[in-house]
């Protein structure tokens, strides 16, 4: 898998684009979006293109929803002009950046050296699935929000042997405002939430925990009312903040 080492070297991205983040801490709050390619899991409701491609996507105007194809590899220069010329189109619009993937943090050695020149326009905003802490470590001064995933084995697939790495990166990423998301299906048992819940308490229990019910693939809500609840109810059993919250950008039908 490549990884460009440094900011003169291209990165692989999916999509440019400016949107109401749908998820976690920050729902609600517009941003422009930087999806990265590739990733080190495979979740079973991933709905991410992985493979790199000749060209990747950009709005041709922030929140239009209308594309233009731009080469691949772009560099990370041509990035920040994008992000720049969005901050002069729209100032004041944009609460921060949000780099999604994938994983970004496969990109860690070149995110390291371009975040300062980022963090100098607009606040940074890391969405990451929590496993890769050592990556973290080359990053994390440069952050501003940190939003983790847990993966659970009911919703995401095979992720058993992820529960060390996610404790492991959830005290690394102590040191920014960091939030834990998981996703929730009508097959999630206690003993999930109770061990989320757990690594949490050993961490830090004030982190906040953010119950997101499965979307699936039909934008449909995977998960009963009721089982929110008595999942809801559990973990609140266990610390202090703990809230729920749908995709929304689905339900606004926006990106
Ligand atoms: S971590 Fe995210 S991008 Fe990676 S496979 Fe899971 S859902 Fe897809």
């Amino acid at each position: 898998m490549h990884q460009p080492a440094t900011m003169s070297d291209p990165i692989y991205i999916s999509e440019i684009f400016s949107s109401i983040q749908g998820e976690g801490l920050l729902a609600g709050r517009r941003q422009i979006f930087v999806r990265l390619m590739e990733c080190n899991l495979d979740c079973i409701y991933c709905d991410t293109k992985h493979d790199k491609t000749d060209f990747c996507s950009v709005e041709t105007k922030p929140g239009s929803g209308i594309f233009t194809n731009l080469k691949q590899p772009l560099s990370l220069h041509k990035i920040s002009e994008i992000i720049k010329d969005w901050q002069v189109q729209l100032p004041g619009s944009h609460h921060s950046v949000s780099f999604t993937g994938g994983e970004p943090l496969l990109y860690s050695e070149a995110l390291g050296e371009w975040f300062p020149v980022i963090r100098k326009i607009i606040p940074i905003h890391l969405e990451t699935n929590g496993t890769m802490h050592v990556a973290l470590q080359g990053v994390k001064k440069h952050l501003d929000y940190v939003s983790m995933d847990m993966k659970l084995p009911s919703t995401a697939g095979c992720t058993e042997h992820l529960w060390d790495l996610h404790e492991l990166f959830m005290r690394e990423a102590l040191c920014s405002t960091l939030s834990v998301k998981v996703v929730i299906g009508d097959s999630t048992p206690d003993k999930e939430i109770l061990r989320v819940c757990k690594v949490i308490s050993d961490v830090d229990a004030s982190l906040p925990l953010f119950l997101q019910p499965l979307t699936l693939r039909d934008g449909s809500i995977g998960v009963s009312a009721g089982h929110i609840f008595h999942l809801q109810e559990l973990a609140s059993s266990l610390l202090p903040d703990v809230r729920v919250i749908p995709q929304m950008h689905r339900i606004l039908g926006a990106l």
